[in-house]
């Protein structure tokens, strides 16, 4: 054997090794060669040794001789193997043996070497450096192995949470979106999806048909703006605990908005359970609720639909049901409407005037034509009524009755009566100009009663009287009975303004509001018009044959009583007209003595008026 050879550092691991051999020389040197390059030797003599102190000390590498007493080198070998604590510990077997068997059997039973004795040192310690860095390095491997594997667990078992975590917030968004935070009750989205499945079911004949309602409560806003949100949250609630009491335990229950819920019946063929629920409902909202110390009442209107499953798609159910609550709030407190195709054609076509209008008024598709006013002494004209037409591009020209009444419900009457105000000034302006009327002459013009509650009503007024540079002293503005009862205040405010400008009120369509007779003293306008259901023929109040008519003489006479002068309009035939100058009636407008027409040259020249020949 040779002196061992100094490896340079770096490329040296330094390990614990096990040395075993019988010969106590052969321990001596090779514990000297590992020694001098830094490695910690143990050495045992005999294989039992070996074994123990291999599983106590758990080595880097076990150099054994294969030839010792007792238990051999393979022997011991093969118990290592066996062992969990030692299996892993690579064995380079010693040997004189150097049959290519023996090195075979070496190997077969897990040494990683083996190495023939005698043997040169730097060979010796070359194996045991690679064989100890392939340890070190599969160590290392192991090592690395063991704490990714720690990480993959410590980052799933964080994954996990967090997943969970997320699922868990958005079955809250979820929750929240298709709930109503208040009451927790399934909201509007929530009630689409079920009715899409529904619908599907139907389609599939698992369901037969169903019923939704729509219910509203009166009052609630006025809880909220009185007592507060508190006591309006309060009484939401109580009234959800209350309907579902009302409800049987198939209904599914809906809260759409504060004061709106929806109940939805399925497998319901029978409207009558439906009305009789209804019932069960209204019998709820009898008795108070106390909240805020205070017994509060509520009522509920309803809106009801039923479907089979041809009948289209959940959100024209739900359009269904609202236009049946639509009617049934026109009918009042309290009011139960079931759906019918009818409703729905007439929302259709209020909806289409509405949009059209609304171009109309935009482009000025709007024309005045002038009905003549007579008074009935003179049998000569007074005064024209400024009444619109709308050019339809499709339907040709439509009268204000199709279109009035909807024009008030949306509010396109006030940009619609200043356009006419504005119209009507600019004509009455060229009149005067071209000498046309006198000062007895009125150009009446209808106002809305909504016209009067716009704070800038006088202001734009005095807009258009400048613009147009109208004399507005032939100006008379006819208001409904029931839009000069409203606020009084404000109305007498403006009454007042109007007669500082010299401009007349005429109080219109008299006899179908209900005026109270303290009321029309304080007005004090100049005129009224007895609504032509007094005047016209096989109406009320004034039958063919009766010649003094009790309302209208009751209505003339009060006018006049209290400074009044008065209008009939709707007159249509010579005996009326009779009747009327005979009870005393100053004016008189109608059929009879003309149609609205756009040519009031005609009207002036069939009043007398001087018109210049051009
Ligand atoms: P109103 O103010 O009572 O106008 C009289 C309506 O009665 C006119 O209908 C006129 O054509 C009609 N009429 C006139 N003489 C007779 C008659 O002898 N017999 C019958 N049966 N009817 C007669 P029109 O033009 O269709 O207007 C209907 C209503 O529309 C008006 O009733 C008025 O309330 C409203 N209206 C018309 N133009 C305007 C406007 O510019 N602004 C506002 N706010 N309302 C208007
Ligand atoms: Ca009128
Ligand atoms: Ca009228």
């Amino acid at each position: 054997m040779t002196q061992p050879v100094n490896l340079p550092q770096e490329t040296r691991p330094q390990g614990d090794i096990l040395i075993v051999d019988d010969i106590a020389e052969n321990l001596e040197y090779l514990s000297k060669i590992l020694n001098g390059q830094g490695h910690k030797v143990r050495a045992v003599l005999d294989g039992h040794s070996a074994l123990k102190v291999a599983k106590s000390a758990r080595p880097d590498l076990i150099l054994l001789d294969v030839k010792m007493p007792e238990l051999d080198g393979f022997e011991v070998c093969q118990r290592l193997k066996a062992e969990p604590q030692t299996r892993d510990i690579p064995v380079i077997f010693l040997s004189a043996l150097d049959q290519t068997q023996d090195k075979v059997n070496g190997f077969t039973i897990g040494g990683v070497d083996y190495v023939a004795k005698p043997f040169q040192a730097e060979e010796l310690l070359a194996r045991v450096n690679t064989h100890l860095s392939l340890r070190f390095a599969q160590a290392q491997v192991q090592r690395l192995n063991a704490e990714l594997e720690q990480r993959v667990i410590q980052r799933t078992a964080q994954l996990e949470r967090e997943i969970g975590d997320r699922l868990k917030a958005q079955e809250e968004l979820l929750h929240f979106i298709t709930h109503n935070p208040l009451t927790n009750l399934p909201n509007r989205a929530f009630l689409m999806q079920r009715l899409g499945q529904i619908f599907n079911q139907m389609q599939s004949r698992e369901q037969s048909s169903l019923v939704l309602m729509i219910v509203e409560c009166k009052h609630l806003q006025l809880v909220n703006n009185s007592l507060g949100y508190s006591a309006g949250d309060q009484l939401v609630v109580a009234i959800v605990r209350r309907l579902q009491t009302a409800l049987p335990p198939t209904a599914f229950l809906a809260h759409f908005s504060n004061d709106t819920f929806a109940i939805l019946m399925e497998n319901c063929d029978d409207l009558s359970a439906a009305i009789a629920l209804t019932k069960v409902i209204h019998n709820e909202a009898v008795l108070p609720f106390d909240i805020a110390d205070k017994s509060l009442y509520i009522t509920f209107r309803m809106g009801i639909v039923q479907r089979s499953a041809s009948d289209g798609k959940p959100k024209y159910l739900l359009r269904d049901a609202n236009t049946a609550l639509a009617q049934a709030r026109k009918k009042g407190a309290a009011k139960v409407q079931i759906f019918n195709p009818a409703m729905y054609h007439r929302a259709l076509h209020f909806f289409e005037i509405q949009n059209e209008l609304n171009v109309a008024i935009a482009q000025q598709n709007l024309t005045l034509v002038y009905q003549p006013l007579q008074s009935l002494d003179k049998r000569a004209v007074t005064g024209l009524e400024a009444l619109v037409r709308w050019h339809h591009p499709v339907r040709g020209v439509i009268s204000p009755s199709e279109f009035i009444s909807i024009a008030e419900e949306t509010g396109l009457i006030i940009a619609l009566d200043r356009y006419v105000l504005r119209r009507a000034c600019i004509q009455l302006c060229q009149w005067q100009a071209e000498g046309l009327i006198n000062g007895e002459f009125r150009l009446h013009v209808n106002l809305s009663s909504q016209q009067l509650s716009q704070p800038d009503f006088i202001d734009y007024l005095d807009q258009i009287l400048h613009d147009s540079k109208a004399n507005c002293c032939n100006l008379t503005l006819e208001i409904t009975e029931e839009g000069l009862m409203q606020e009084d205040q404000t109305v007498l405010q403006i009454l007042q303004q109007l007669k500082q400008r010299c401009i007349h009120v005429s109080i219109d369509d008299f006899g179908t509001g209900y005026s109270s007779l303290s009321y029309l003293q304080r007005l004090k306008v100049e005129n009224l018009k007895i609504d032509r259901s007094f005047i016209s023929p096989n109406l009320d109040g004034f039958n063919d044959g009766e010649d003094n008519p009790a309302i209208v003489r009751a209505i003339i006479d009060l006018a006049h009583g209290l400074g009044m002068t008065v209008t009939a309009e709707g007159v249509e035939t010579l005996a009326r007209w009779e009747q009327l100058k005979a009870l005393g009636c100053d004016f008189a407008q109608g059929y009879l003595l003309g149609r609205p027409t756009s040519d009031f040259r005609q009207l002036f020249q069939a009043a007398g008026v001087n018109l210049p020949t051009n």
